[in-house]
């Protein structure tokens, strides 16, 4: 017997389905990472995040400044973070200008727009940053991600080689209060406690500011370098930005990390992929530009 309708259906998810799994990579763990290849061939191939960064082996540069833009103006809508089983995440909405913050400036050639907020971490006995820094991996990484503007979707920016940049923020335990720091912080990190299962969102009660996740961070002082993005697909697509300045994190607030649940009901921790190979890539570090002092200016008047 045949029913028409039912094949049809049965079609279209068949249809749909190598594209979801190209879109949505979500039938993956940190379990184990090595695998991600099998299924996502990138992967295993070059130029891949996160890598070991250390000040002493990095390349000095001047630059100029990364442009922040519409960063500090109020979102025109409250932000809803939630668990996908991977991190907790959220969209970034439009700003009250009607666009979304971006940024350009530094080493990218392009405008490049907000798209999403997520985070990584450890557990209760070991540090979970995605980066390491001077041989040290923190208790928290925050990843801006952004999609250059020449891209209309964020599909199309991760076929390009220029498609992404992501600002990179790493965080320090500290045994302080934790309503001394970042507002904008303060209020993604209050909504984690309803954020426990797989699949459940929040809609933060107060109105934030993208910038206001950086609270006082030097955005001057930057390391960047040519990568990826640290889930499948792992598109080798991403200028990176990870801050040389690292931020407190309350003692109260990151254990809230550790108990959100991934889709099967396990303690979604450690979700961070293991250091890749620097291979012959350069990191560079941004020195800004450096006004003459009055006895170079001297010295150079003689020569
Ligand atoms: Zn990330």
């Amino acid at each position: 017997m045949h029913f028409p309708a039912f094949d049809d259906f049965y079609q279209r998810i068949l249809f749909l389905l190598p594209f979801a799994a190209n879109f949505r990579s979500t039938d993956f763990d940190y379990q184990a990472p090595v695998r991600w290849q099998n299924t996502y061939p990138a992967c295993g191939g070059s130029d891949q995040s996160p890598i070991a960064i250390s000040a002493r082996k990095v390349i000095p540069l001047s630059l100029p400044p990364l442009v922040f833009g519409v960063y500090d103006e109020f979102f025109d809508e409250l932000v809803t973070v939630s668990n996908n089983g991977h991190t907790v995440e959220f969209k970034v909405p439009t700003t009250i200008y009607g666009v979304r913050p971006y940024v350009t400036g530094g080493l990218l050639q392009d405008c490049y727009e907000a798209e999403g907020v997520h985070f990584h971490w450890g557990s209760p006995v070991s540090k979970g940053s995605e980066h390491v820094l001077n041989g040290r991996r923190f208790d928290l990484e925050m990843h801006i991600v952004h999609r250059n503007t020449k891209y209309l979707t964020f599909e199309e920016a991760q076929e390009n080689s220029d498609g992404v940049t992501v600002l990179a923020v790493l965080f320090k335990v500290v045994r302080a209060d934790p309503t001394f720091y970042q507002p904008g912080l303060n209020e993604v990190f209050s909504s984690l406690l309803h954020l426990g299962n797989f699949n459940s969102s929040y809609t933060v009660q107060e109105r934030i500011t993208l910038g206001s996740l950086l609270g006082n961070l030097d955005r001057g002082n930057f390391y960047t370098y040519k990568g990826s993005l640290t889930t499948p697909p792992c598109s080798p697509v991403v200028q990176w930005h990870v801050f040389g300045q690292v931020l407190p994190i309350s003692h109260l607030e990151l254990p809230k990390f550790w108990q959100l649940r991934d889709r099967l009901n396990r303690p979604l921790q450690k979700n961070f992929r293991p250091l890749q190979s620097q291979e012959n890539r350069q990191i560079f570090h941004r020195q800004p530009f450096v006004p003459l002092q009055q006895e170079q200016l001297q010295e150079l008047i003689w020569l």
